[in-house]
């Protein structure tokens, strides 16, 4: 492996070592387990594109997981529960339009917004309510498909609450 060394001010060999750094994420400091790239001759830190977005995506992790943010994997799955577009679910969420969409890149979510993400899944009334609010604002095509699955999770959620064996049911929405 080589790389461009500007302690050396040339292109020289180089290996990876795992190493604790500590990044900071809004403020706080996260230290995670980072691969960082080192010169073979001077033993200098190289900066990486990969290796620095990999390591930052950790810190980003970590942070979420401390302070029980949701992951992007949340958001994609609530989405599909739902039968919902980025922007759709942005919509509803009242939330602007590209919102949805950075998460899913994985920019972290603010701490109000993932608490109202998570209540918008495991809430069927507060879904129910935010689509009667805002349905109006979905394209159509959107709206009817929504709409539909609303009605779905509805039958399914009252089943369950009868113990009823909703397994036909789910394999429709189920990821
Ligand atoms: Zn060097």
């Amino acid at each position: 492996m080589r790389a461009y060394c500007d302690t050396c001010g040339t292109e020289r060999d180089c290996h990876i070592v795992l190493r604790d750094e500590t990044y900071p994420v809004r403020g706080e400091r996260v230290t995670v387990r980072a691969k960082v790239l080192i010169c073979n001759v001077c033993g200098t830190d190289l900066f990486d594109v990969a290796l620095d977005e990999r390591n930052v995506e950790l810190a980003f992790r970590e942070y979420r997981r401390r302070r029980g943010l949701v992951s992007k994997d949340d958001i994609i799955r609530t989405r599909a529960m739902h039968n919902l577009s980025q922007e759709g679910l942005a919509t509803l969420l009242g939330w602007s339009s590209d919102t949805v969409e950075r998460y899913e890149l994985g920019a972290l979510p603010s701490a109000p917004h993932s608490e109202q993400l998570r209540r918008f899944r495991d809430d069927l009334n507060y879904a129910k309510e935010l689509f009667d609010a805002r349905n109006a604002q979905l394209g159509t095509l959107e709206r009817l498909r929504v709409g539909k699955q609303l009605e779905r999770l509805s039958v399914t959620s009252k089943h369950q609450d009868q113990d009823f064996d909703p397994g036909w049911l789910l394999v429709t929405y189920s990821t």
